[in-house]
Formats: C-alpha cells, sequence, structure tokens
C-alpha cells in the first residue's frame, strides 16, 4: 500500500479583522515532508495513522506538507494557492499511489475561494483518478459541502468538541480508506442538511448522549461512519450550518433513513445544545455571589480559535468598573503590551495601555496603573498533551486582578495559562478566560461552577446579528422555520 499524506488547515471567521497569510501558516505549524514531529497534532491525524501503519503493516509512506495557521480572517490567495499547489505537486511526484489521506480542517475561505477543502480534494482527485480511494478528516466546525463530499470517498469529523479525539478518528479513517483500497468496503454517503447554525459543546447533555449513541451504531448494520459536521457559523459563504454524513457500506437507502433520523434528533435539542447564555453583569453576580471555590466565567465572543483578535477588554472594564478583586483574566493579545512590560522588568508599576486596539469588536483599549508580578519567555500553556505556544508572555496586576498578556494570540486552553505565570488560582474567586468550549476539560477540574458570557465581539452567539450576506436561506435561527420545506440531500 502506498499512502499520500498531508494537511492543510485553518479556520476562517470572515468577518475577522485580520488577513491570513503564508506567514500565518508558516508562524503557526509549518512541516515540510519528512519534517512532522514525532508526535500528533491536531489537523494530521491521518499522517500520524499513516505512520503508525508504515511500522505495523508495511504501508510505505509519502508525507506531503503540513501546515495549519491560527484562526483569522480571510486566508490571502497567495498563500491558499501556494500551499495548495505545494501539496498538489508533491502528490504528482508521489504517483502512483493506492490511497490519499488528509488532515484539513474544512473552514478555510480564501479570496476567490469559498471551498478551500472543496477545491483541494477535487483537484487531488483530478489527479489520482476515480479509482484511487481519497479519505480526509475535518474539524466539525467545518462547511460539509457537496463538492468536498463528491471529491472525497470518506470524510470523517472530530466527534468531541473540545476536540480530544483526533488522534483517533485518523485511524479510523486509515482503517476505512485502507479497507477501500483492498477492496473490502465500498463506503456511501448519506447526507442530512439540518438547516441550522449553532454549537455543540460534547461536554454536557444532550450532545454528549448524543455522540455516545451515534458511535455506538458503528460498525453494526453497515454502517461504516457517523460524522456530525457542527458547521462553523463566522463566515459568509453559502453552505454554512449543521449536516450529518453517514458512511454505509452500499446500503444508500439505509444510510439516508438514517442521516435523517439523526438530523432531526439535533433539530429537536437545538435549543438545549449550548449552555446558558448570560450577560456580562449577570455572570459577575453570579460569581461574586458563591462564597466559596473558584468560579470560571468564559466570553467565547473573543475566542483566538475562531479567528477573533483575542484582545477584547469588555469584560474586564466591567470587572475593573465593579471593583471585583481576588480574580483571574485571560488570555490578552498585545504583543506591543507585553513589550513594554519587559521593558519595565518583573516588580516594575508604571501606566499601561492593553488590549482594544484591533477594531471596534475588540472595545476600547485599557489605560490603567499596573505592576508586572512575572515575565516568562516562549511560554506555554497546554491543550490535553499537546503544548500550545504563547509566545512572550507577562502577568500584571491591575486593581486586584492578575491578568495575562500573551504575544502570540492563542485562546484558553489549560489552566497552566496562568500557573506558568505566577497566578495560583486557587487563591482567586473568579477566572474569567477566552475561549468557546476547548477551555472546559482543564478548567471544569479547579471550578465550582463554570459561567458562559458572551460580550460583543467577532464571534458574538446571537447568530441573528451576523451580517450574512450569502448564506443559503432558509436557516434556522436567521429563519423561524426552515423545516417546513423538503431538507436538502
Ligand atoms: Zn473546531
Amino acid at each position: 500500500m502506498k499512502c499520500f499524506t498531508a494537511s492543510l488547515g485553518t479556520e476562517t471567521n470572515t468577518f475577522s479583522p485580520m488577513l491570513t497569510s503564508r506567514q500565518s501558516f508558516e508562524e503557526e505549524f509549518y512541516a515540510a515532508p519528512g519534517r512532522h514531529p514525532d508526535r500528533p497534532t491536531l489537523f494530521a491525524g491521518p499522517l500520524w495513522a499513516a505512520r503508525k501503519r508504515a511500522k505495523t503493516k508495511g504501508w510505505e509512506v509519502v508525507e506531503g506538507t503540513c501546515t495549519f495557521a491560527q484562526p483569522a480572517g480571510i486566508t490571502t490567495r497567495h498563500a491558499y494557492e501556494t500551499l495548495r499547489d505545494e501539496i498538489l505537486d508533491q502528490l504528482r511526484a508521489a504517483m502512483p499511489v493506492d490511497l490519499v489521506l488528509m488532515g484539513l480542517h474544512g473552514a478555510m475561505v480564501a479570496d476567490g475561494y469559498d471551498d478551500c477543502e472543496g477545491d483541494l480534494l477535487a483537484r487531488i482527485r483530478e489527479i489520482v483518478g476515480p479509482k484511487v480511494p481519497v479519505g480526509a478528516e475535518l474539524d466539525p466546525h467545518c462547511h460539509m459541502t457537496m463538492k468536498r463530499l463528491a471529491a472525497a470517498d470518506v470524510i470523517i469529523c472530530f466527534k468531541e468538541f473540545p476536540h480530544i479525539d483526533f488522534v483517533e478518528r485518523g485511524e479510523e479513517l486509515a482503517e476505512l480508506i485502507g479497507a477501500m483500497a483492498e477492496g473490502r468496503v465500498k463506503p456511501v454517503a448519506s447526507v442530512f442538511d439540518c438547516r441550522m447554525i449553532n454549537l455543540y459543546p460534547t461536554t454536557r447533555q444532550p450532545m454528549r448522549g448524543f455522540v455516545d449513541r451515534i458511535q455506538a451504531l458503528e460498525g453494526r448494520d453497515g454502517v461504516l461512519s457517523i460524522s456530525i459536521a457542527h458547521g462553523f457559523p463566522y463566515a459568509d459563504v453559502p453552505e454554512i450550518g449543521t449536516r450529518v454524513v453517514v458512511y454505509t457500506d452500499g446500503r444508500k437507502e439505509f444510510g439516508d433513513r438514517l442521516a435523517e433520523r439523526l438530523g432531526r434528533e439535533i433539530i429537536a435539542f437545538r435549543d438545549d445544545a449550548y449552555p446558558p447564555i448570560l450577560p456580562i453583569d449577570a455572570a459577575l453576580d453570579r460569581a461574586v455571589a458563591r462564597n466559596q471555590g473558584l468560579v470560571v466565567i468564559t466570553d467565547p465572543s473573543d475566542n483566538a480559535g475562531g479567528g477573533a483578535p483575542g484582545d477584547s477588554t469588555f469584560v474586564l472594564r466591567r470587572m475593573l468598573e465593579r471593583r471585583i478583586g481576588e480574580a483571574a483574566f485571560g488570555p490578552i493579545w498585545d504583543p506591543v503590551a507585553v513589550r513594554m512590560c519587559f521593558n519595565a522588568g518583573e516588580g516594575t508599576r508604571f501606566q499601561l495601555r492593553f488590549g482594544g486596539k484591533m477594531g471596534p469588536g475588540s472595545g476600547d483599549p485599557i489605560d490603567a496603573e499596573v505592576t508586572v508580578t512575572k515575565l516568562v519567555r516562549d511560554a506555554t500553556q497546554t491543550f490535553g498533551d499537546a503544548l500550545a505556544p504563547i509566545g512572550d508572555a507577562a502577568a500584571i496586576a491591575v486593581d486586584g486582578i492578575a491578568v495575562v498578556l500573551i504575544s502570540n494570540r492563542q485562546q484558553a486552553f489549560g489552566t497552566d495559562l496562568f500557573t506558568n505565570l505566577g497566578i495560583d488560582l486557587g487563591a482567586k474567586r473568579i477566572c474569567a478566560v477566552k475561549s468557546t468550549n476547548h477551555f472546559y476539560a482543564s478548567y471544569s477540574r479547579m471550578a465550582e461552577e463554570v459561567l458562559y458570557t458572551s460580550a460583543p465581539g467577532t464571534l458574538t452567539l446571537d447568530f441573528k446579528s451576523i451580517p450574512y450576506t450569502r448564506v443559503q436561506r432558509p436557516i434556522w435561527p436567521l429563519d423561524e422555520n426552515p423545516w417546513s420545506q423538503e431538507p436538502a440531500r
């Protein structure tokens, strides 16, 4: 078995004020062929699975480029086309191959390309021809377009949000595409469009139980794989929204019925999928009222992992105005402020302007007298087993609130975002972070209670307020009842 594998990914927030360039990829993660580190990375699950099969099954594996950029705004045409063509050239040079395994994100939008993954997979199909199995692993926050479904034989999404299962899903993809290459299975896709924009953390019910149930359906009755493409709400492209994808071993009608049944279940629990969102003051009231333990408040609206700048100040400003002490806040992406802190040195008290710089969605900068409590060069935080670099980082104390400033744009993943900078969360009453749900696995271990708020920002949870112009209608919640019509297949 000769396998070609590569990965290319980012999650494009078309409403974000920052472009994604070739440099954005090279700075975040870029591994030339053969240079991928000896550990799994989020969008190269298929490469990891292929390497394993090189050892255990004697596969010949040709590795192409693996690269991904921290989510931000539209990808430049130059970045997408050069990275795409680099990978396609590598594939051409590797031909003939028996199978192709791609690690993609699935919500990459470039200047001139609404559906980068559809474009890339279609070009891969052109090169390998109709008979070579092509598979892709995607983040569930993707646009599951008809173009990519037609171009690939199998697409598998991570089932978990937070995405802790990317290695397992990459394994499944390699297993399925490998079986297909050996002529043991004939995967057929069934797709159901839920016509919904929504978020679905799998750390809470009803989604937790739903994911467990669909997992139990796999491997029986000819069901090869079930993916729930949650969709990514922050893109103004036609095919956004939640779609169910079922692959069966040649049982198309059965698969269609199953996809529709599962899709209708998701539609039924749409109002309970995401935790209740409290206004900022209500979240702070509730946190202050709790007499013991740590309350963690997250603000997904400025989640860098969804393409937001990560420098908004709405929540912190309210905490300062209300004189809330014994608190921590982070991260705020502000490389200039970090530099000022390094300039000042640990222990120095001085007047600093920080945050609120990238645009109206970031709020106003905060001007305050701060004390630099800790400085760390090339700091990191953990996300499960993975290490996420946050660049040079500074901890500052502002009126009883410990704030983490970072220079490599990122959301809050692990509580070591704070502890690595000398901030003891055990001694705090309130910790406010920027993240949609990836923070949850780590912070919930320390928290007495976890609350969700939503400031104005690039990733507002009020989907109706997003200025879409190109999204296919009807779709909930922009339209009250899109299900009165026959759903798309
Ligand atoms: Zn995701």
